[in-house]
């Protein structure tokens, strides 16, 4: 019987996930249908809900509702419990179980392009995406990742929960990061994005979590315009994802051969290794 699958956010429109979901089905002869879902800001307790009770198998849910889906699931993995926000559920007997397949998907995606062990890391925005990627990251041991974020009085509990990190107010940064990530929404419209210039030397390595289909993020766009080296977040999606089917399936895709045999995906890939 096919097995349902779906992603639930708001918005929901630019996501991939089931392009590279049903690619790697394909891979093991798997029947799958795999459905993007609008969700209403109120409504995620009632799709997920809904989902399960009409025999879904598996959910990724993205922005803006990780950290709820955290609150609303009852067996959670470790990396999951060290986030407190959630990209992959699943039901077990009548249990909710989640987990976070976000920060090993972007350490692994890592692997290719930035050695992490011993950088300074500045790390944009405090949402879900960052309490995913904070717990890997601090494991490849850097040697010191700072996080900022427009409201910074979410910091400090950030901080909380990450004792190895530092925070700080955009304007009280140190200088001179190796890597600097944006963990923000920045990248699904097209404003503007400018940082100050003693953030970055000529070898820091710029990582936008967020990706756009058809053309660069501003936080791309801008990364080029000074010159420096920038991915977008095609590959760590592409790396969550790897994870997330494997928790629902038992076996790993191989994520190389689903870029090479998959034409729109090897173009945002390449795209996204400048
Ligand atoms: P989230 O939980 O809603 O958090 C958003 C964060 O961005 C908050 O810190 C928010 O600051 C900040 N922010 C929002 N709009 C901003 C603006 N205009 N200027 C400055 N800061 C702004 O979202 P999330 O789940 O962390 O996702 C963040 C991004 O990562 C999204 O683009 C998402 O698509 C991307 N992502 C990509 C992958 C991947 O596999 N490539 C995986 C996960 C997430 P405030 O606290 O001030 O509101």
């Amino acid at each position: 019987m096919q097995k349902k699958f779906a992603v639930l956010g708001n918005p929901i429109a630019h996501s991939l996930s089931p392009i590279i979901h049903q690619a790697f089905a394909k891979q093991f002869g798997i029947d799958l249908q795999y459905e993007k879902i609008l969700v209403p800001e109120d409504g995620l307790k009632a799709a997920i809900k809904q989902f399960f009770d009409n025999g879904g198998t598996g959910l990724n849910i993205t922005l803006p509702f990780k950290a709820e889906a955290f609150a609303l699931a009852e067996n959670i993995s470790a990396r999951g419990l060290q986030a407190k926000a959630v990209n992959t559920l699943w039901m077990e007997g009548n249990k909710l179980c989640a987990d976070n397949t976000d920060g090993i998907g972007l350490v692994v995606d890592c692997a290719n392009k930035i050695e992490l062990p011993g950088k300074t890391i500045l790390i944009i925005g405090a949402g879900g995406a960052t309490r995913g990627i904070l717990g890997p990251i601090l494991t490849t041991k850097p040697q010191k990742i700072w996080v900022t974020n427009r409201t910074i009085e979410k910091l400090p509990l950030l901080q909380q929960d990450f004792p190895g990190i530092a925070i700080g107010a955009m304007d009280a940064l140190p200088s001179a990061f190796d890597m600097i990530i944006s963990a923000t929404p920045q990248g699904l419209d097209d404003t503007e994005i400018s940082l100050p210039q003693h953030l970055w030397h000529t070898n820091t390595v710029m990582y936008d979590l967020a990706y756009q289909q058809n053309h660069a993020t501003p936080f791309v766009k801008f990364a080029l315009s000074q010159g420096l080296k920038v991915y977008d977040g095609i590959g760590m999606l592409i790396h969550q994802a790897a994870f997330a089917f494997y928790q629902w399936h038992g076996v790993m895709p191989d994520v190389n051969s689903l870029i090479t045999a998959n034409a729109p995906l090897a173009h945002l890939w390449e795209r996204g290794r400048r």
